[in-house]
């Protein structure tokens, strides 16, 4: 047979398979302690789509970004890590989806297994669409991940306000994308998110110590959900100019913001 028209010869995916396959062929669940991972779920979270961003020291040091979306977490890995700057331009490399169920793993996955090395869960929370409508949340975000341009507002602990994800190649084996902070309320050129959170937001743990399989600093008999938000001095300050500003602040500044930062630089 003749070779086919460039039109109609098989081409990468606008978007790669919603599916987890990938995921669980790159992956020995026998050695690595990584979820297995469900079936893709339709079914609706309960309270708003979940995101969650884990610091990853692999053979090179990045930054999973990942988004909920049609029972899946679309994954990004971005080398520098987000940035509070809008002028910052941050690379994000799409990555195959991951099971939601990967929102709560941190520890060490083993030398010579995929993506060896230390996992810090960095940051999590849910987010929704910039722009609300008529439509399902999940239906504008789908459209703007297809589109390449998706728009989103972040209520996490340390990443807040919005953000665009931009889909700068298609025709690479992975997509390209541009992570930007949108000019908002919690914009700040000055304040390098990256630098000043060190621990895990979940346990409080340093990447020495998650990768030492040490248990959390703070010894706890709470449940999670009674963990006080990490904030700091930075996020407070912010917090009161949106106050202040055109916008109302979705997170009060709380006056013991620096007191316990300061606390959290004495351990
Ligand atoms: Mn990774």
């Amino acid at each position: 047979m003749a070779f086919a028209p460039l039109s109609i010869m098989p081409t990468h995916k606008t978007t790669p398979p919603t599916s987890l396959a990938e995921y669980k062929r790159k992956r020995d669940f026998t050695k690595t302690a990584e979820p297995a991972g469900r079936a893709a779920t339709a079914r609706r979270p309960p309270r708003g789509l979940r995101f969650v961003v884990q610091k990853h020291a692999a053979s090179r040091l990045h930054f999973d970004f990942r988004l909920e979306l049609d029972g899946v977490m679309k994954s990004w890995a971005v080398p520098k890590g987000p940035s509070y700057d809008p002028s910052a331009r941050r690379l994000a490399m799409e990555v195959e989806d991951h099971p939601i169920e990967y929102n709560a793993f941190e520890g060490t996955i083993p030398k010579g297994q995929y993506g060896g090395g230390t996992v810090m869960l960095w940051d999590r929370g849910t987010y929704e669409p910039e722009q609300r409508g008529e439509e399902d949340d999940e239906d504008i975000l789908r459209a703007g991940y297809d589109r390449g341009d998706l728009k989103f507002i972040l209520h996490g602990k340390r990443l807040k306000g919005s953000w665009v994800l931009v889909r700068m190649r298609r025709d690479s084996e992975r997509p390209q994308w541009l992570l930007i902070k949108h000019r908002d309320a919690f914009a700040d050129p000055t304040y390098d998110v990256v630098a000043e959170a060190n621990t895990s937001v979940a346990t409080r743990r340093t990447m020495e110590q998650i990768a030492s399989g040490r248990s959390r600093v703070w010894q706890s008999d709470r449940d999670e959900s009674a963990e006080k938000p990490v904030r700091n001095a930075s996020l407070a300050k912010r917090a009161t100019r949106a106050l202040k500003g055109r916008k109302p602040a979705p997170v009060p500044a709380k006056k013991t913001a620096s007191k316990r930062r300061a606390a959290a630089t004495r351990r």
